[in-house]
């Protein structure tokens, strides 16, 4: 039975940022809950529902792209200025009602280990901005945290430090490609892999299904992966679909046959 005392709809940032800091009880931000309120933990006290406080700001400029926390997948979905590979990533990502709720903040804070969505901003160069509550005033503290990522996803709930999630920034740029492996085409996929070959030329891989979370891979690397096992996939098949996707992935966008094996 969950202890939900208080719920708040903070009308800016700031209030909710001073609302996380102030809340005595167990806390929890509601964006789009499609995973926190299935999942609601019954220690919960405190809501602070971000979708009042002006976090769904799209921004554009040369070559990048800006998207607030609280942004619904399917905006992106719609939007045509934005990477094709995040459109298609998106729509990929759950049925129409779901995409109409579940935001990008949630999807990064949350990173589901098969998601496509996070292995696509992983080769788009995406950096994680995090705005933390005030600090004491006799304390010396940073209000805000950039990370990439990779490495904000490598501890989600300590890089959040308390804080909020409050826009991704990545490259728009460049040549991209995505195959995945499922059960069934409309199925999430069991491992992904997502290519991306900047305007400089680098290359950036991506793979979902074959870690904790969704990471950046090096193509020479594949075989040290230890992906966990589950009932759609074996370690061994998983690694194994990792190296058949990525080399699909890299010959699509290299136009070349790269020989993995
Ligand atoms: C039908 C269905 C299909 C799904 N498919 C997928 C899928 O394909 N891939 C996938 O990755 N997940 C999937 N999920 C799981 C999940 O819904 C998403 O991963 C994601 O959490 C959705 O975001 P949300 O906005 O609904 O987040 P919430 O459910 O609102 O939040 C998720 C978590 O992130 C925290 N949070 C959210 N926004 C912020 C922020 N701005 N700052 C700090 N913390 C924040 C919340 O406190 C909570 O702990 C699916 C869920 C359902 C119900």
């Amino acid at each position: 039975m969950n202890k939900i005392k208080l719920y708040h709809r903070p009308q800016t940032v700031e209030e909710a940022l001073q609302l996380l800091l102030d809340a005595e009880g167990n806390k929890a931000i509601l964006a789009g809950g499609t995973t926190l309120i299935p999942r609601l933990d019954d220690q919960i006290e405190e809501i602070v529902d971000l979708q009042n406080a002006g976090l769904d700001k799209l921004e554009y400029a040369a070559g990048t792209m800006s998207i607030g926390a609280m942004t619904r997948l399917q905006t992106i979905v719609d939007d045509p200025r934005a990477p094709a590979l995040l459109r298609e990533a998106a729509r990929r990502e759950g049925p129409n009602t779901f995409r109409h709720a579940a935001t990008f903040g949630g999807i990064v804070v949350n990173a589901h280990w098969e998601s496509e969505l996070p292995a696509a901003l992983l080769v788009l160069q995406t950096e994680v901005h995090i705005l933390l509550p005030p600090p004491h005033p006799l304390t010396e503290g940073d209000s805000a945290q950039t990370f990439s990522l990779s490495d904000f996803l490598t501890h989600q709930v300590k890089n959040l430090n308390n804080g909020l999630l409050a826009c991704l920034t990545l490259q728009t740029g460049g040549q991209t490609a995505a195959a995945r492996v499922a059960r069934t085409p409309a199925d999430a996929p069991i491992v992904a892999a997502v290519a991306r070959k900047d305007e400089a030329g680098h290359i950036h891989l991506a793979l979902s299904g074959v870690a904790k979370t969704p990471i950046p891979v090096n193509p020479d690397e594949l075989d040290s992966l230890a992906p966990p096992a589950d009932f759609r996939g074996s370690s061994e098949y998983r690694r194994e679909m990792a190296k058949v996707l990525s080399a699909r992935v890299l010959n699509e966008l290299q136009g070349q046959e790269r020989k993995i094996r």
